[in-house]
């Protein structure tokens, strides 16, 4: 068993509601869901977080940006909008160390975030 959680999940040691999966990504719900639509979009590679992305990582980081907006389409609120965030570090309140994108939607959200 990994020491990560999301690499848990995608190797399925982990059970989780898998919305979408291809040969790099893998989408999933969010356990404790703050908006009605809660995805979390995440490379099947484990990479701590988007400060450890790498110039030859422009392709996977668009991967998983299109997957979300596939994603935001499926779940029925590309028009009414969603948020696509992915915090990084402590201040940011970064909890699970592997990348990950928030797709959220279904309400209206406020500005600035909290
Ligand atoms: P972050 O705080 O940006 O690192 O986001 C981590 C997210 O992972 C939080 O929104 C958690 O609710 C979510 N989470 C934690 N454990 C699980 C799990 N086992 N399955 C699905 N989502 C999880
Ligand atoms: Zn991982």
């Amino acid at each position: 068993m990994s020491a990560c959680l999301f690499c848990n999940i995608v190797d399925r040691t982990i059970q989780s509601t898998i919305v979408y999966e291809d040969e790099h990504a893998l989408a999933f719900q969010d356990i404790h869901p703050q908006a009605p639509v809660h995805l979390l979009v995440i490379p099947k590679r484990h990479v701590p977080s988007v400060q450890n992305l790498e110039t030859g990582d422009a392709v996977i980081l668009g991967h998983l940006v299109q997957a979300c907006v596939k994603l935001a389409k499926q779940k029925g609120i590309s028009e009414s909008g969603y948020r696509i965030v992915t915090n990084s570090g402590p201040h940011a309140g970064q909890t699970v160390l592997h990348l990950h994108f928030h797709l959220l939607g279904g309400r209206s959200m406020t500005w600035p975030p909290g």
